[in-house]
């Protein structure tokens, strides 16, 4: 890793800080974002109409069931809703917050900065591609160095010209199955990392075996497993052995669809979507495993319908709700402050 002024610290949207600063952390979030990429008009004919309305209580249910289509469900993009949803966390003890609104999902910022100056939240800023149907053209010619030299002008120099530099490489999407624009993305993440010492935060498309296929290329590339985020571990890796051998790789793997309870999953419907009390099963069996010091927990909110003023959990959910039905199931208080402050801040602080 090439040492330089960031190492040891994380970047947060208004400068470096000391890891210790950190407090309780979500590591998988989206204070503002336009996910209409997933878009997709409603199956049933007769409800072709509602993928235009705007969010209500009289479409709620039906929003809840197919959150991705509604297209006004899929744009997060008012500062304001962000700060007054962010401030219900800080309320609730939460202080970090990692945006990990990669490049494709309509990143911004100088809105991330404000958002953090009037919450008190240290928010970390993500950078990378998001999955390939987001790349631009140029990409098809573009090679791995080329990609990684973007990611690494985020970190070191700002995004756009702002100065307000990214402190994590992701998300870095892949699809199942893994196109090649997406191996030249995710080897440029890499490159990134080894060059900064930055965390990369990976994306994994709904196929059992695509993370742990990602992440011996990220090893082969010569990438950090302890230094490296597998994202999305409830919805795609459903078998203990799978998740055992993803977690055996040592890199941090991230339950961070909390709150996300609805059974439904639109954008895979021969899978599932697991609730609460199934992700609580799946990180008592990687604490069984010894793999305590790998998890990390967030509620990957990307849809106005998980947020607290459309009817939803809100940012709140982990620390309020779940963190409450860990300890009565017996995981230690210990084992929780591993999880949500200790975790995130070897993660997040840049090798
Ligand atoms: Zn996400």
């Amino acid at each position: 890793m090439a040492a330089s002024s960031i190492t040891g610290k994380v970047q947060t949207v208004l400068g470096p800080v000391d890891p210790e600063t950190l407090g309780p952390t979500l590591t998988h979030e989206h204070l503002l974002i336009d996910f209409r990429v997933v878009f997709q008009p409603p199956n049933n004919l007769d409800e072709a109409g509602m993928a235009e309305e705007k969010l209500s209580l009289s479409n709620l249910g039906w929003i809840r069931h197919n959150w991705n289509n509604s297209l006004d469900n899929l744009t997060l993009l008012d500062e304001e809703v962000a700060k007054a949803e962010a401030s219900h966390y800080f309320g609730s003890g939460g202080r970090t917050m990692v945006d990990v609104t990669s490049n494709g999902l309509g990143r911004n910022p100088g809105a991330l900065a404000r958002i953090s100056k009037a919450t008190g939240l240290n928010v970390v800023m993500g950078g990378g591609h998001y999955i390939g149907s987001t790349h631009p053209d140029e990409f098809e010619v573009m090679t791995a160095d080329g990609i990684a030299e973007m990611i690494i002008r985020d970190i070191e120099q700002g995004v756009d010209g702002t100065g307000i530099k990214t402190g994590i490489i992701g998300e870095v999407g892949v699809s199942a199955p893994w196109t090649e624009s997406e191996h030249k993305t995710i080897h440029a993440a890499v490159i990134a990392q080894v060059q900064t010492g930055a965390p990369v935060l990976i994306h994994p498309g709904r196929e059992e075996g695509l993370p742990l296929q990602i992440l011996e290329a990220v090893q082969g590339w010569g990438g950090d497993m302890a230094n490296t985020v597998m994202g999305h571990i409830e919805r795609t890796i459903y078998d203990r052995d799978a998740l055992k051998r993803v977690a055996q790789t040592g890199a941090f793997v991230n339950l961070d669809l909390f709150g996300h309870d609805s059974s439904y999953y639109p954008l895979a419907p021969s899978s599932y979507m697991p609730n609460d009390a199934q992700r609580l099963d799946q990180i008592e069996f990687l604490i069984d495993q010894g793999h305590v010091g790998q998890i990390l927990l967030a509620h990957d909110v990307c849809s106005k319908h998980r947020l607290k003023q459309y009817g939803g959990h809100g940012w709140d959910h982990i620390i309020s709700r779940v963190v409450p039905q860990m300890l009565a199931r017996g995981i230690s208080r210990e084992h929780v402050d591993q999880m949500l402050v200790d975790n995130p801040k070897r993660m997040l602080t840049f090798a």
